[in-house]
This record gives structure tokens, sequence and C-alpha cells, in this order.
């Protein structure tokens, strides 16, 4: 008989075994211990290599082969060659050995074939020297494997072929609350919790067969009973020759993850804040009622809720304050409303509810009043009182909308509405006022878009002195070109940048170019510099300090001041221009109006007259100028009422020691009058329109010569 090479691999897998008798076999089996037992020659015992590592060679196969084949008498002498010779030619794997009286002697593998070498004992010995020392090596390795095996954190479970559970880890021992012993020999349907069906499980043998692994999600059932999701990943082990010998399952316990996502899914479509619904959330849910009111024709009301006054609070109390009370009023809202209807909030103070309409219109104006009564109030945070109202706009499917989207923006600009005519009440929607709110919106994206690229202008209209009509200063104008190519007069655009918070950027870039164009001014006409001031109109929102991103006022006035130094302006040049409006609430700008002031940069009341200063505040205020408002201007020369005020108006400036300037000056006669009034300044059509900056330095270069002595 040839010498066969024999592989360690082969020795490992398919064993040999030879033991005195079966008892020794079963007790080694019992014992859990691996075992290599090399076959030998009579009763001398060549090599026996036994390890309790038992885990990595499953007994069982052992076991299953004893009790499955059939004993094979043989007889002494060539009996063991007989035994092999049929085993090459049966592809046997295993062999059981008896005696001659039908005893039990041990197990050969078909490639035990050592066993053959029996005649060469030295050959044998040496071979078998290499192989155990090879197989230590092996062994080690194993022995690592075999503890991260058992210590991993995830769970392990391999089958035979037939599925039935030949080795488990400690990790599936503690997930599944089976103990080894317990589970070995069944099959991995004593962890079936019965939410997957038969399919479920015949497609995933399908793919394991198949493309020889399968992965995913499966619920399986604890001893304890309870069920618990784990992630799978199932793998087949072939032989080599490509039959499935095993079934390697891993898996995590999906629990917690499972948790985690159904958290995050949670958070994805709720506002972390209050819990309610997000946006998201709020459409689907409104989307599928207007599906449902569609079918039965029925109607849907949409409150759009807007507290009034919030950014002061959060300003001024800070954001735990202001988040405080946002939850409180979301739990108002909740408490106020059916728990059919939908309460969500969309962004900041936006809180929208939603709600079918039963008994008309009527329905609608009691949950209204309902919601704007709960909000309009003291909310107690923090031990604070803090006074809160609503603004609610109200929209109706489908007389407002037919869709989600349309009936949101219906009832935000009814809301709008609401704001307009004094906050603290709700508005239906009216069509004629959402023309309106569309084309706002158009605008302001144009306008956004203009700011982005720096693409605003301005124009100088020149300020004179009455007496000797020489030039005394310019107001930087600003000028808006729309998409359309038309101007877009900044009566309209001014309040659409206060209104989305543009008017901070406006500012700025009006500020940058009218420093820049009147430096050129200045370097062309040296002779200007001694009494010229160019003035910039200022919204309050851009130096207000309730305004958020005005944290403190001094970084704008900071600002304005770079703004010089780059253009190499010196702050008495420089004048800014607010309107009397701004100063009925002074608290908010009268900390960055003083740093104005002290900067040296001088302050005038615009449009003043119109509104109803108080006095005393003026006072107390660095202001320098009044300018007096065209329409008092306008109606001094032909109503003797309006003359007196125009004087009065006139008088008080001039008391008070401010410089007094009279705007909107179209002809020779108000001229004349207000100069008779006291007034020392004038600005209007009857000297120049407001100029782009070639005709203004044209204009300065005329008005400079003329008035040369
Ligand atoms: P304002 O500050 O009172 O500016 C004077 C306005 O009156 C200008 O209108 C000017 O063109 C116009 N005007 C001047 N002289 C006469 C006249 O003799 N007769 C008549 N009928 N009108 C005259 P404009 O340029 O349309 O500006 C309107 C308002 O827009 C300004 O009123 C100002 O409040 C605001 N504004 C303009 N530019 C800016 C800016 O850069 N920032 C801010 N915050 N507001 C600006
Ligand atoms: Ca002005
Ligand atoms: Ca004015």
């Amino acid at each position: 008989m040839e010498h066969h090479e024999v592989t360690l691999r082969d020795c490992l897998c398919k064993r040999s075994v030879r033991v005195g008798a079966f008892q020794r076999y079963q007790e080694v089996v019992h014992a859990g211990g691996a075992q290599i037992f090399v076959v030998f020659d009579g009763d001398e015992h060549l090599g026996l290599v036994s390890d309790r590592e038992a885990a990595l060679f499953p007994n069982r196969i052992f076991a299953d082969l004893v009790t499955r084949r059939p004993p094979t008498p043989l007889h002494e002498g060539d009996a063991i060659m007989h035994a092999l010779d049929r085993l090459e030619s049966e592809e046997r794997e295993f062999l059981q050995l008896v005696d001659t009286n039908g005893d039990f002697i041990g197990v050969v593998s078909r490639f035990s074939i050592i066993a053959t070498l029996i005649e060469h004992e030295r050959l044998l010995r040496s071979r078998l020297e290499d192989l155990l020392s090879e197989y230590r090596d092996e062994l080690d390795h194993h022995r690592i494997a075999a503890s991260v095996f058992e210590a991993t954190s995830e769970g392990i479970m391999v089958t035979d072929a037939e599925q039935r559970i030949v080795m488990v880890n400690r990790a599936f021992r503690e997930t599944t609350g089976w103990g080894e012993d317990e589970v070995i020999g069944e099959t991995p349907r004593l962890l079936h919790s019965g939410r997957q069906d038969e399919d479920f499980y015949a497609a995933m043998w399908q793919s394991l067969k198949q493309t020889g692994a399968w992965e995913g999600e499966i619920w399986n059932r604890r001893k304890n009973g309870e069920v618990y999701p784990e992630f799978l990943h199932i793998n087949a082990i072939r032989d080599d020759e490509g039959e499935i010998r095993h079934y390697a399952g891993v898996f995590s316990d999906a629990t917690r993850i499972r948790e985690m996502r159904e958290r995050l899914r949670h958070l994805a479509y709720h506002d972390a804040l209050t819990d309610l619904p997000n946006r998201k959330l709020f459409f689907d849910r409104l989307e599928h009622a207007i599906a449902q009111a569609r079918r039965h024709e029925k109607g849907i009301g949409l409150f759009f809720i807007d507290l009034d006054g919030f950014k002061e609070i959060n300003d001024t109390l800070g954001h735990l304050v202001g988040d405080r009370l946002l939850q409180a009023v979301a739990e108002t809202l909740v408490d106020s409303v059916r728990e059919t209807d939908t309460v969500a909030r969309l962004s900041g103070d936006e809180f929208t509810v939603f709600a079918a309409i039963d008994d008309g219109e009527g329905g609608l104006v009691a949950v209204a009043e309902k919601l704007v009564a709960a909000l309009n109030r003291h909310f107690r945070v923090d031990e604070r009182r803090l006074f809160v109202s609503a603004s609610l706009g109200i929209s109706r499917y489908p007389e407002d909308g037919e869709d989600a989207q349309s009936l949101l923006m219906a009832a935000d600009n009814a809301m709008y509405k609401a704001k307009g005519d004094g906050k603290g009440c709700y508005r239906f929607y009216s069509a004629t006022s959402h023309g309106q709110f569309m084309q706002r919106v158009r605008m302001t994206g144009e306008l956004r878009q203009t700011l982005e690229q720096r693409e605003i202008q301005v124009v100088w209209q020149p300020q004179v002195d009455l007496a000797s009509g020489r030039i005394v200063g310019a107001e930087a104008l600003a000028r808006w070109t729309g998409a359309d190519g038309r101007n877009v007069p900044p009566d309209t655009f001014i309040p659409l940048a206060e209104r989305s918070g543009l008017i901070r950027e406006l500012g700025c870039q009006v500020l940058e170019r009218a420093s820049r164009e009147i430096a050129q001014v200045f370097a062309e006409f040296p002779l200007l510099t001694e009494r010229f001031r160019f003035a910039v109109n200022v919204s309050p929102a851009q130096i207000s300090t309730r305004t958020r991103s005005n944290a403190s006022s001094g970084e704008s006035v900071d600002a304005i001041l770079e703004v010089f130094r780059t253009m190499g302006l010196a702050a008495r040049q420089a004048e800014i221009e607010l309107t009397e409006s701004a100063f009925a609430d002074r608290s908010d700008i009268e900390t960055a109006l003083g740093r104005i002031g002290a900067a040296g940069i001088h302050i005038a009341i615009d449009d003043f007259g119109t509104g109803c200063s108080n006095l005393a505040t003026i006072k107390q205020l660095p202001i320098t100028k009044l300018k007096i408002d065209r329409s008092l201007v306008t109606d001094a020369v032909n109503d003797r009422a309006d003359r007196e005020i125009a004087t009065a108006v006139v008088g008080m400036g001039r008391g008070l020691n401010l410089e007094v300037l009279a705007e909107g000056v179209e002809d020779h006669e108000q001229a004349e009058l207000l100069r008779r009034l006291g007034c020392d300044t004038a600005q209007g059509y009857l000297f120049s329109r407001p100029l782009p900056l070639p005709d203004f330095r044209e204009y300065v270069r005329e008005n400079l010569r003329q008035t040369a002595n």
C-alpha cells in the first residue's frame, strides 16, 4: 500500500480513533474532551492526543456516527487494512472498528491513512511527532479562538448540516437564558418567537443554500418567554468538497439598538423641546386628514399661532426661560383642544392646531377664542410671571386651500393680519391679503439675492445752507432695482427688510457703499471737508439691543467706526438719521445712541413732527439735528394752523440748541418761509433730487463754483 500524505488538517478534522475499549471512548466523550486518537499497531498505541478544549471539536459528530453506523465486524490481521480499503472505496468518513467479538475498538477516518503505515513504524513515529507538534501549534490557535468564541459579546450558535445545535457560547447562553446542555442537539426552532412565518424561514434557508449567508433582523424568544429582536448573521460552513457541514449564526441582542432607533424615529417626527409633532409629522397628518375630509366631504380648520413678544422674552431673559415658556405654551395648547386635534410646533414660537370642523364656522370661532384666552395670560416660569399673548390665523379646508401647504400659508397669512390688527387676537384668512402676502414672500427672496450679490445702490441728496445756498451735507438713500428691472421704492423694501431680518445686512451694505463713495467725493473736493457731513439712515432694528444678533450694541457701533476707519473718514463727518418713531421706545436704542454720540458721530431725528416725541427724552440723548418732515413743510405754506405747528417745531429745535433742517423743500416759497422760521439748512427737489455718484460730484463741483465767495 502506498504512502499517503496526511495533512494536519486531515488529522484534526477527520480523526482516527483508537481506544482500548468503548468504555474509554465514552469517558472521553462525556468528559467533553476532544480526541485525536491515532491508530495503532495491535495493542500498542502509538499516539493519543486528547484535549479538554472540547468545544472546538464537536464530539457529537463522533457520537452520532458511532451510533448511526452499524458496526462492521472486522477480523484480526488484515482486518484493519481491509477496513481502510473499504473506506477508500466507499468514501466513508468514519468507520467503527470492532474486534472479533464485536466489541468496539475505535473509529478510523478515511484519511487516517497513517494507519496504513503500520509496516513502516519508524516512519510513522517520526511523522507522528511532526504531526503532533504541528497539532499543538494549531491547538494554541484553537485555544485562542475558543476563548474569543466564548468571551465575545455576540451570541454564537453553531449547528450541523441538519440544523442541530452543536455549540453555543456564553453570550448565547446569557441572551437566550438557555444552558448549553439544554440546547445541544436541539434545533434553533427552540428560539422561535412565532413572529416570523414559515415563508420567512423558507426564504432564509433558500438564501443560505444559494449564497451561503443570511443577514437580517429577527424576533426570538428567550427561555423565560420574553420576545426580543436580534441582528442575526448566518454563514454556511462548507467542507473541502463544498458540502455544507455547519451553520454558524452570530447575533447581537438588538433590544437597545431598537429602542434607540425608535427614539430616533420619534425625534425625527417630534420637536425635542415640547415633544409635539414637528413640521414633518404635522404635514403628514394634515395631508391624511385632508384626504379623509375629501372622502367624507367634511371641513378642516387650521390655526396658525404665533406668540407676541416672545423674542423679547428670549432676548432679555435668556433661552432657558424662553424654552420653558414654550413648553408651558405647548402644554396649554394640548390641554385646550380635543384629543383628536393635532397640535404641532413648526419652529420657534410658531405652533399649529388643526381640527375637523363639525359645527361650521361657529365651532372654529369657539376654538379660536378658547386658544386666545388660554394663551393671553401670565405663565409661571421659574418663579417668574411672564405675560404672553398670541396672534392666531385661521384657514379652512376646502375654502382657503385644497392641500396642506396652501392651507398653512393661508393661516400664516391670516396670523399676520392678526398681528397687524394689534396682536392677541384671531383673524380668518381672506384672499386679497393672500395676494399681498405672496408678493411679500417673492420680494423678500429677491432682496436676499440682491444683498448676496451686494447690488444695493445709494444715491445722494444734497443738503444746503438756506442763507448761502452752499452745500453742507448729503443724505445717502438706498436704491434697489428689482428682478423685473424696475426700481422698488425704499418705502416698500425697507419695511420688508425689517420684517425679514435682512435690515442689518442691508444697513451694513448701505453704510459701506456710502462711505466708499463719499470718501471719493472728499478726495476730489478737499474744500468740502470743513463743514460737510454725510448722512446715512439707520433703522432701529440695526442697533436695537433687543435684536438677538446685536447681543451687545457696542458691536454694531464698533462695526460702523471700523467702516469709517477703513475708508479714511472721521466720525464727526458722519451723521445717522433715525426716524422720530424709533424714539417711541427709547430704552431699546438708548445704549447704542450713547455710544454713537460718544464716538463723535452726529445723530439726526428724521421725519420730525410726525410723531409725538417726548421732549424730555430728546434732551437726554446726544441728538444734534432735527429734520422737519416734508408734510409739515408742504402744509406750512398753505395752512395757517400748520404754519403755527412748523413754527413751534423749529422754535423747539432751536431752543434745544439743535440744528434744524427742512425736508422736502420743493419751491422757493417754502424755502423762504422756513428760512424766516429759523431753519438753518434744507434738502429737497428745489435744490436737487437724489443723485447717483457721478451726477452728485457734478452737482458739488457746480455748487462750490457758484458759492465760492
Ligand atoms: P427719508 O429718510 O425721509 O428720505 C427722504 C425721502 O424723501 C427720500 O425718498 C427722498 O427721495 C424724498 N424726497 C427728498 N426731497 C423731496 C422733495 O422735495 N419732495 C418729495 N416729494 N420727496 C422728496 P426715498 O429715497 O424714497 O426714501 C424713502 C424713505 O426710505 C426714506 O425717507 C428713509 O426713511 C427710507 N430709507 C431710504 N434709504 C434708507 C436706508 O439706507 N436705510 C434705512 N433704514 N432707511 C432708508
Ligand atoms: Ca432720512
Ligand atoms: Ca425724512
